[in-house]
């Protein structure tokens, strides 16, 4: 049904577009701040509790900072819902696959599978392609701008990068019809690793280099080093793939992370204070 008659002057697909934009306000901006507010309290509660050691870099970000990524990310999260008309759009009129319901279990995780891989390998290269000394200035400089990233840099782009972004959605709908539970899962995932991968405190476990299931997966500390000065490593987002087959990944980065998960040794002089309280 139109809103009102300007409304009904624009096309139906389009018309369709704009009833989805509360749910997309919801989904958008919903999914951002939950995701970076509850990971930022996962750092405080940390850091508060004997795991400040982990905290990657002795730089810590400024309020300063922490206002530019969220302003930056709602801005981003503005561009997802502007672009979500056209891609809801798209899908009615059957230009983009919109798959309701389930095509089971197995089907349903092996797409979800597909749709990571997928994503690693385009966040890889159009992140590697931002770095182009043409297109930094233009897309990625201001992602940059947070040398010390917290959760809330999740969405920290400027709007040319928030469209490269998106774009993967639309990409991904016009080759593979995926149901829109994956999708959601996805979308869910993806926000939760980019809060964690800028969450400035090493949240993966120590053993997380040591075992062959998880070594492969990117922790937070491979995404710091990307943006405490390794700019032209480290460009992979879920996984290391990429970035060791490509020679990108920074040479230190096992070091780096072992530094970030290990554990201070207590000084003498530590247990003589708890000693002298304790009488
Ligand atoms: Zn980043
Ligand atoms: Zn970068």
């Amino acid at each position: 049904m139109p809103l009102d008659p300007i409304l009904a002057l624009l096309p139906e697909p389009i018309q369709v577009g704009i009833s989805h934009i509360p749910n997309m306000i919801a989904f958008d901006f919903g999914r951002y701040l939950i995701a970076s507010t509850v990971i930022a309290a996962i750092v405080w509660i940390a850091k508060r509790s004997g795991g400040a050691y982990r905290q990657i870099q002795k730089r810590v970000a400024r309020s300063a900072d922490y206002r530019r990524e969220f302003f930056a990310s709602l801005r981003t999260c503005a561009v997802f819902v502007f672009t979500g008309i056209f891609i809801v759009a798209a899908e009615q009129m059957g230009i983009l696959y919109d798959i309701r319901g389930s095509y089971g279990l197995v089907i349903d995780l092996a797409l979800f599978a597909a749709i990571l891989i997928g994503h690693d390998a385009y966040f890889y290269w159009t992140h590697r392609m931002m770095h182009h000394p043409k297109l930094f200035k233009t897309f990625h400089r201001f992602h940059h701008r947070s040398v010390t990233p917290t959760p809330f840099a999740a969405y920290a782009f400027a709007v040319p990068e928030a469209l490269v972004m998106m774009a993967f959605m639309p990409l991904w709908l016009f080759f593979v019809p995926t149901p829109v539970s994956v999708i959601t899962a996805f979308l869910a995932l993806m926000i939760v690793r980019n809060a964690m991968g800028h969450a400035g405190l090493e949240l993966h476990a120590r053993w997380w280099l040591k075992t062959p299931l998880t070594r492969w997966i990117c922790t937070t500390t491979h995404h710091d080093l990307h943006h405490s000065g390794n700019f032209n490593r480290n460009y992979g987002f879920y996984f290391r793939f990429w970035d060791r087959v490509m020679k990108t990944e920074a040479p230190e980065y096992e070091t780096a992370f072992a530094a970030s998960v290990r554990k201070p040794e207590r000084q003498p002089a530590d247990a003589q204070a708890d000693l002298a309280a304790a009488r």
